[in-house]
């Protein structure tokens, strides 16, 4: 195969530290890890290796591709999406697998199929998915051999009063379902404190270096950084323009990195102007507009930067979400199929 212009550094350390450190503040819940959109794009096999080498046995994905994709994983996954009819072929078979249900149709299909131990999703107040609170009460669920009952928070990146109005809603259902466990938890959640993790947390975004709300600044580590090589070096005449609509003009004569990085690798088009680069210590600008596939750095400062070196983009995800007015979700979710993902 042939070695991509691009690649992700993952830091392998730092993901399993990140994980360290939110089972830490889970207290005595366990502590699992969000795995969908391929591991929120840094490859969902490998971070499912690398989390269950340090003790994690939890993972959650959103849709039975994705389950299956890790089948051979050696670890139990829970689906979040739950069962549509197109996944009964596979779903009551699947032994590293069990739906999170999440509607009363979605209960209905699964008993009726006989399908085995399962999670179940209970809306206490996002409205997005699960079943309400009153379904489990009046025995909807009576008869499930249950693992885990959910709920998800709407809010835990805010201090607001619906946190703990969902947290005494859902905890009000111990003991009404047959549930072994009860989870509420994800990053944010785990950050409000002990009352909120019960007895299994789902931490995502905050394995991957994201920092989605003030209590765990400093906490967290970087572990995504995007590196492209230089196709072109060129010098750009004072006056004359870089890019797509020549929105940047050479004030001085200027040393141009032409680089192999674009929007269509998630480098969006928010970074034109604003985002930095590095080699060693050196730290140098984009300039002008991303394109799909290419982006240009002004490589002045470093006089022996030369085609096919590799420059390493800022991507502290707080500190690229706030450049960029991109979520630190949309982030990591955004790096597309082109890059090398290389574990270090
Ligand atoms: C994605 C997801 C999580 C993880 O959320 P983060 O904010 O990334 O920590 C937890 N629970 C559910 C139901 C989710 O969909």
């Amino acid at each position: 195969m042939i070695a991509s212009p691009l690649r992700l550094r993952l830091d392998r350390d730092a993901l399993v530290a990140n994980w360290r450190t939110l089972a830490a503040l889970s207290g005595r819940a366990a502590c699992g890890a969000a795995v969908k959109a391929n591991g929120y794009g840094l490859g969902a096999r490998d971070v499912v290796r690398h989390l269950a080498e340090a003790g994690c046995r939890d993972f959650f994905v959103a849709t039975w591709g994705e389950a299956l994709a890790l089948a051979d994983a050696g670890v139990e996954v829970s689906v979040l999406h739950g069962v549509r009819a197109e996944d009964m072929a596979v779903a009551p078979g699947a032994r590293h697998a069990r739906p999170v249900l999440n509607s009363v149709q979605q209960v209905r299909r699964w008993r009726d199929a006989g399908g085995g131990v399962c999670d179940v999703m209970v809306d206490t107040g996002m409205n997005r998915l699960g079943i309400r609170p009153e379904d489990v009460t009046a025995g909807l669920l009576d008869g499930l051999e249950i693992e885990t009952l959910m709920s998800h928070l709407a809010s835990a990146d805010e201090d607001v009063p619906l946190n703990a109005r969902q947290r005494d809603t859902f905890a009000a259902l111990k003991g009404r379902s047959g549930a072994r466990r009860m989870s509420l938890a994800n990053s944010a959640g785990i950050a409000l404190g002990p009352d909120y993790a019960l007895d299994l947390t789902r931490p995502g975004i905050a394995l991957y270096g994201g920092v989605p709300s003030p209590a765990l600044a400093g906490r967290i580590g970087q572990v995504v950084t995007p590196e492209a090589q230089i196709l072109q070096r060129r010098l750009v005449p004072a006056g004359e323009s870089v890019g797509y609509n020549a929105t940047w003009t050479a004030a001085v004569d200027t040393e141009v990195a032409i680089v192999n990085l674009g929007y269509a690798d998630g480098y969006l088009r928010c970074f034109s102007g604003q985002g930095r680069t590095r080699a060693g210590d050196r730290e140098m600008p984009v300039i002008g507009r991303v394109s799909m596939d290419l982006t240009a750095v002004d490589v002045s400062v470093a006089p022996e930067l030369a085609e096919g070196d590799w420059l390493a983009f800022d991507y502290d995800l707080p500190a690229t979400a706030a450049l960029s007015g991109m979520s630190q979700y949309e982030l990591l979710t955004g790096l597309g199929a082109r890059y090398d993902r290389i574990w270090g």
